[in-house]
């Protein structure tokens, strides 16, 4: 019986957020080791069990050692990192195994590598030598980079964006990693890189023009053109300053590099030659509530994209809960990340009447705190299951801390402990709130949250161009390590 060690790493880094990623905020969102794994994400929207489902069905023993998927923010700590890259040497010195499946998101920095998952794979490329196979999955939003490439044999990258394929990906993984230990395929895999910037809020979703013809061109490629195995182009993540950032392709084939590149060069040429069609014009925040109140289809799900917590942000900016209140809205959802105004709330009590200073605590550039007086409606540990129908996730326990639901008159606010990104609206149903309820919403997220914010919760979305560390606009950020020229910071 053949032995693969599986393992998960998975972190966007902001490196414009100062607020680091350490050990602490990996605890929270479950840091799990050995048989954890199977227990807490058999049978879950994860890439992680695609990986069991599949090498439990090709009958090859799962060797599982670590799994890591903290938030985004900024660095993640050497602490951390060494604690689950720790983890993989150590299981690979117990364990003899015949290859390496990792689940890696591929746009991790931390306080010592540029390229987390290069150096993670690297490392472990060093450990086991050339012949033991390591295959991985990344994230949309991964930063491609040459160490990757040198140090995988092959990779999937998620083909949706919200990323509803996670376990169909590891799925994938999983079966290339099976048909690579019986000798089907040798595979090898090439990366290539073009220069341009692009990511939410803008047009950039898989499932629409412009994108759509290029992965529509990839899937043609894998079903048509002998010998390539997976075609996955990955838009990167914006919001970091590192040498390689930008777009890139990862083209898997059976042994055949030629090939591969030829392939990778024509969709990131597709996608270059498109780079000014990504790129929109965005209303301030005091146009998105005006445009919203307007909305003849409501309910309307906002983008708060400059605190875009899954682009690695605090979640406590206030600019559109400062516009909703002084434009005087109806009925308006808005949650905060205030662990101080939830904890306060929670003392007051369920029906008491509290006046607090909320959000606008982290940074200036998502302050100033906003003065509410409103009625405590509930309150909870903020624990709860996402639902497989209602996002990301499905199956596993999502936790945003003590919370707190407060009502001023018809808008909701609710004021968490930790972070929560709203990829499933269970993070809103779980604390009684009901988004369709509502004229608006405002979403602390790019575009991810749409699965979860779809008809019937709500018919339609702005995009607003709110200050913050994942601001649309790239003019709001300094760039040293990146190589230059890159569109849109350069006009080429
Ligand atoms: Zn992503």
């Amino acid at each position: 019986m053949k032995r693969v060690l599986v393992g998960s790493m998975l972190h966007e880094t902001n490196t414009f957020n100062p607020m680091l990623t350490d050990l602490e905020e990996f605890r929270i969102r479950g840091l799990l080791f050995g048989d954890e794994i199977l227990e807490k994400r058999r049978n879950t929207g994860t890439e992680m069990g695609g990986f069991i489902e599949t090498l439990e069905e090709k009958n090859i023993e799962i060797v599982p050692s670590a799994h890591a998927c903290p938030l985004p923010a900024g660095l993640v700590t050497t602490e951390a990192l060494d604690t689950v890259l720790g983890a993989f040497i150590d299981t690979l010195d117990r364990t003899q195994v015949d290859g390496v499946l990792l689940a890696i998101h591929g746009a991790m920095v931390t306080q010592e590598q540029d390229d987390g998952e290069g150096y993670i794979l690297k490392t472990i490329r060093e450990k086991v030598g050339q012949d033991i196979p390591i295959i991985h999955t990344l994230d949309f939003h991964a930063t491609l980079t040459p160490m990757m490439a040198e140090n995988a044999d092959a990779m999937t990258i998620y083909r949706t964006y919200p990323h509803m394929d996670m376990a169909e990906r590891g799925r994938e993984a999983a079966a290339m990693m099976a048909r690579t230990l019986n000798g089907e395929i040798n595979p090898v895999v090439v990366i290539v890189k073009r220069p341009l910037l692009i990511g939410p809020p803008h047009n950039v979703l898989p499932h629409d023009m412009p994108m759509k013809r290029i992965m529509d061109r990839a899937r043609e490629m894998e079903a048509e053109i002998p010998g390539v195995i997976a075609a996955c182009p990955a838009q990167g993540f914006m919001q970091q300053d590192v040498p390689y950032n930008g777009i890139g392709v990862a083209v898997t084939t059976d042994n055949n590099p030629e090939l591969a590149k030829k392939c990778a060069d024509e969709l990131a040429d597709m996608i270059f030659d498109k780079r000014k069609e990504f790129y929109v014009e965005l209303p301030d925040p005091a146009e998105t509530i005006r445009l919203a109140l307007k909305s003849d289809n409501p309910p309307v799900a906002i983008a708060d994209s400059g605190d875009n917590i899954g682009g690695g942000t605090p979640g406590d900016g206030t600019a559109l809960l400062h516009e909703i209140l002084r434009q005087g809205v109806d009925t308006a959802y808005v949650p905060i990340c205030d662990p101080e105004s939830a904890r306060l709330a929670a003392e007051a009590g369920v029906g008491s009447t509290v006046t607090l200073e909320v959000g606008g605590k982290s940074h200036s550039l998502y302050g100033p705190p906003v003065k509410i007086t409103g009625k405590v409606r509930t309150i909870t540990d903020g624990l709860f299951l996402n639902r497989s129908w209602g996002g990301y996730w499905g199956g596993v326990i999502g936790n945003m801390g003590l919370s707190a639901r407060i009502d001023v008159d018809r808008v909701t606010i609710v004021v968490t402990s930790y972070r929560i990104s709203p990829d499933n609206i269970m993070h809103a149903k779980s604390i009684g709130v009901y988004p369709e309820d509502y004229r608006m919403s405002v979403c602390k997220g790019g575009l991810a949250f749409r699965e979860a914010y779809k008809t019937p919760v709500v018919n339609s979305y702005i995009q607003s161009d709110t200050p913050g560390f994942a601001s649309s606009n790239l003019k709001n950020f300094t760039f040293t390590k990146i190589k230059r020229p890159i569109y849109p910071l350069d006009d080429i």
